[in-house]
């Protein structure tokens, strides 16, 4: 047996199992043997046989004896049979429709085999016992001594799902162990580097991980893991990052003067934090390489001002060696109601100037400025659109994720801004703009606030710089957590708020009215329900608007328009406000049962309210009264901004809850690593020496072929 033999060939396994196998993307011996344990436990005394009674669970260890199989009588079901002998006495075991069980084990050997207590005709057996094959039978178990049977070694137990289980796996695992597989399987990581850091080796690191004598070399073994993964992603980010500094890319030179005055324009006095973004960023465009710059500010820190002034210097930019046209700009949003509102914020910084932009969604597509009416957008068609995104005319194209459709095609296609996407990765950029060995410039934004060590590692590709200043005049948000009872004091606050002007959010984590089947939805709020009551009872003087993600996108624009026209005074919505929506006018929220939202996801939330100068308010109603769930609320109410609260949240959690931990693609083992700034560190310095001394990792082909296969799982879309 190979690392790479297929768990199909080693196994007799079931259409249920093959299924559950694929789910769980565990295809061969490999694969299983780095499906690690959640847990361990010490395993369950061992009873001798002469003391089992009805009903019971028991771990038995004993010899088997007389095994046979059969077909039951009546209904011709497969079964076997044997029985398993201690000094004490023996009991029957029977499997009905696994044969195979009994396959796997020999006459005579010795078992350890866990089942229920069943009696027939005043006989008891163990019905569908597991039995594991064991090396010997424990010192202990038996009559003296059955206390502390193999006390010794702990039990891993794995994480399942539906049609495979713990015991299964860990079978099959012994298995493959016992098969001298891992002796077989080469170690990706360079020794040098495991011995510097007394890590273990793979082979001894996946005994260690599977069949532990001690806890704390199963913590070892995690370690080790923890490491490569972190280290392996780091390596691929770094590689990434050599590949694209071999290209070229648009140079871009704007004066000063320029720049000066498209920002004088602005209603408001850029940030010192913006202004060194854009210099940064005017910095890099100036280099003749491709840019790849993340720029991480809290929400409300202006990210959308510093896209359109490094927009503006591109687009009044000539392509190279031509004295006509314009290099052009394409803006990524993560949704519709994202996409038109820059696309709207984009209108009002370019209108003085003689520049098209364009939106492209699923639903539609715009232009600016109409030929009718110069001041405003117009629909056009989608073929249309096409048409002036290749001829160079539209400038400016901003959309969803359509805009990196295949039919898309641009001219001269020099800058490309992403906001709130997580992963963008060379090939996206290439494909994007369609050139051999030019790559446009990359600024990725976000809000996201999370750790510093998850960014090293899943940002290591690109410079980063921070917006960590709020634009002048904005007032701390003020944060409270509302038990029931403090609810009616919050809604006379509000009415206040309401009644000088302002205008609020209710978030809900629900839609509809729930399923009554479904009892744990019960409790949860629902936007349409809330809309009526808050309606009715509560603000009978004040318009209510809903909003989510059910809604046909012209209804969701509509609704959107009213709320930022102040049409609508209260907007009962589900999270899909989380993600940049605009109305600075809104500076109170409430989030309904707040303890069901991640931090991250509350912190966008109260973002929403930050957006003026007006005192925001954010109330967390939650009937929750302690606990960490608590502690997560209270963190929420005294972080002073995103970077704190990631930090709290890391701290809090542990790395293997943190918010939107799936979306970076990291394993429960390797965000083990994130709470370990060393480890993070000693990854990246290690992944950048092999990649200065070796890019191509020529001399490390395991590390590369480990890499390749990672970046294929983990690319966008
Ligand atoms: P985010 O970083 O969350 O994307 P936006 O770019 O949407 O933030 O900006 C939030 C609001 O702040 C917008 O209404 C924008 O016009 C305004 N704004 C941006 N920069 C400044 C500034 N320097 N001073 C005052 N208001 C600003
Ligand atoms: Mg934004």
């Amino acid at each position: 047996m190979e690392g790479d033999t297929s768990l199909e060939e080693i196994f007799r396994l079931t259409p249920a199992q093959k299924s559950a196998l694929s789910k769980l993307r565990l295809e061969s011996a490999e694969n299983l043997l780095r499906h690690f344990p959640s847990r361990y436990e010490t395993p369950i005394p061992a009873l001798p046989i002469k003391s089992l009674r009805k009903g019971e669970e028991a771990t038995v260890y004993g010899i088997i004896r007389n095994l046979k199989l059969g077909k039951t009588f009546r209904k011709r079901v497969a079964v076997a049979e044997g029985r398993l002998e201690d000094q004490t006495g023996s009991i029957k075991l029977i499997w009905f429709n696994q044969p195979y069980l009994a396959k796997m084990i020999g006459e005579g050997s010795p078992v350890r085999a866990i089942g229920k207590i069943a009696e027939r005709k005043g006989e008891l057996y163990l019905a569908n016992p597991h039995v594991e094959s064991i090396s010997g039978i424990p010192a202990g178990a038996g009559e003296s001594l059955f206390n502390e049977a193999d006390s010794s070694s702990l039990l891993p137990v794995y994480p399942e799902s539906r049609g495979i289980s713990s015991l299964w796996i860990r079978h099959a695992i012994q298995k493959i162990i016992k098969a001298e597989t891992i002796s077989k399987l080469s170690d990706p990581i360079p020794k040098e580097i495991l011995s510097r850091y007394n890590l273990p080796t793979l082979g001894t690191a996946l005994i260690w991980i599977h069949a532990p004598k001690k806890e704390n070399d199963a913590l070892a073994a995690r370690k080790r893991f923890a490491f490569e993964e972190v280290f392996l992603i780091q390596l691929s980010k770094l590689k990434e990052r050599h590949e694209y500094e071999e290209k070229n890319s648009f140079t871009i030179n704007k004066p000063e003067k320029d720049i000066g005055e498209f920002i004088k324009r602005f209603p408001f006095k850029a940030t010192e934090a913006q202004e060194k973004a854009i210099a940064a960023i005017l910095k890099d465009f100036q280099s003749g390489k491709p840019m790849s710059r993340l720029l991480e500010g809290d929400v409300g820190s202006g990210k959308t001002a510093v896209a359109a002034v490094t927009a503006y210097a591109a687009v009044t930019t000539r392509p190279g060696g031509k004295d006509f046209g314009t290099l052009q700009v394409a803006y990524m949003a993560p949704t519709e109601i994202l996409a038109g509102q820059h696309f709207e914020s984009f209108i009002q910084y370019f209108r003085h100037l003689p520049i098209n932009i364009a939106l492209i969604t699923g639903s539609g597509c715009r232009k600016f400025p109409s030929k009718v009416d110069p001041s405003g957008w117009t629909d056009i068609s989608r073929a249309q659109l096409m048409k002036w995104v290749a001829n160079g005319e539209i400038a400016i194209l901003i959309g969803t994720h359509t805009l990196i459709q295949k039919t898309v095609r641009f001219k001269d296609l020099a800058y490309i801004i992403i906001d709130e996407q997580h992963r963008f990765g060379t090939a996206q950029r290439a494909k994007l703009a369609r050139k051999e060995d030019t790559l446009p410039h990359l600024l990725s934004m976000t809000a996201t606030p999370i750790p510093r060590t998850l960014a090293l590692t899943v940002y290591g590709d690109l410079d980063l710089t921070l917006l960590d200043e709020m634009p002048a005049g904005r007032k701390p948000i003020i944060t409270e957590i509302t038990p029931p009872e403090k609810r009616n004091a919050v809604y006379e606050k509000i009415r206040e708020e309401l009644k000088v002007g302002r205008q609020a959010y209710v978030i809900c984590p629900r839609i509809d009215e729930p399923d009554p089947s479904k009892e744990l939805a019960l409790e949860a709020k629902s936007v349409k329900a809330e809309a009526k009551r808050l309606e009715e009872e509560v603000f009978p003087k004040h318009t209510v608007g809903i909003l989510h993600s059910k809604m046909k996108p012209a209804d969701k624009d509509e609704t959107m328009l009213q709320f930022k026209n102040h049409e609508i005074d209260i907007l009962v919505a589900t999270s899909v406000v989380e993600v940049g929506v605009n109305v600075p006018n809104a500076t109170n929220i409430i989030i309904e049962g707040a303890e069901r939202f991640g931090l991250a996801q509350l912190h966008q939330l109260r973002g929403r309210v930050i957006r003026s100068n007006h005192q925001p308010y954010c109330y967390l109603f939650s009937e929750i009264k302690g606990g960490k769930s608590m502690d997560r609320l209270k963190a929420l109410a005294s972080a002073k901004n995103g970077f704190e609260l990631a930090e709290k949240d890391l701290e809090l959690r542990g790395a293997g809850e943190l918010y939107g931990r799936k979306q970076w693609g990291i394993s429960d083992v390797g965000m083990e690593a994130i709470k370990n700034v060393k480890m993070v560190e000693v990854a990246r310095l290690e992944a950048r020496r092999l990649i200065d001394e070796n890019p191509e990792l020529t001399k490390y082909p395991l590390l590369r072929e480990k890499i390749e296969s990672r970046v294929d799982t983990l690319h966008f879309e």
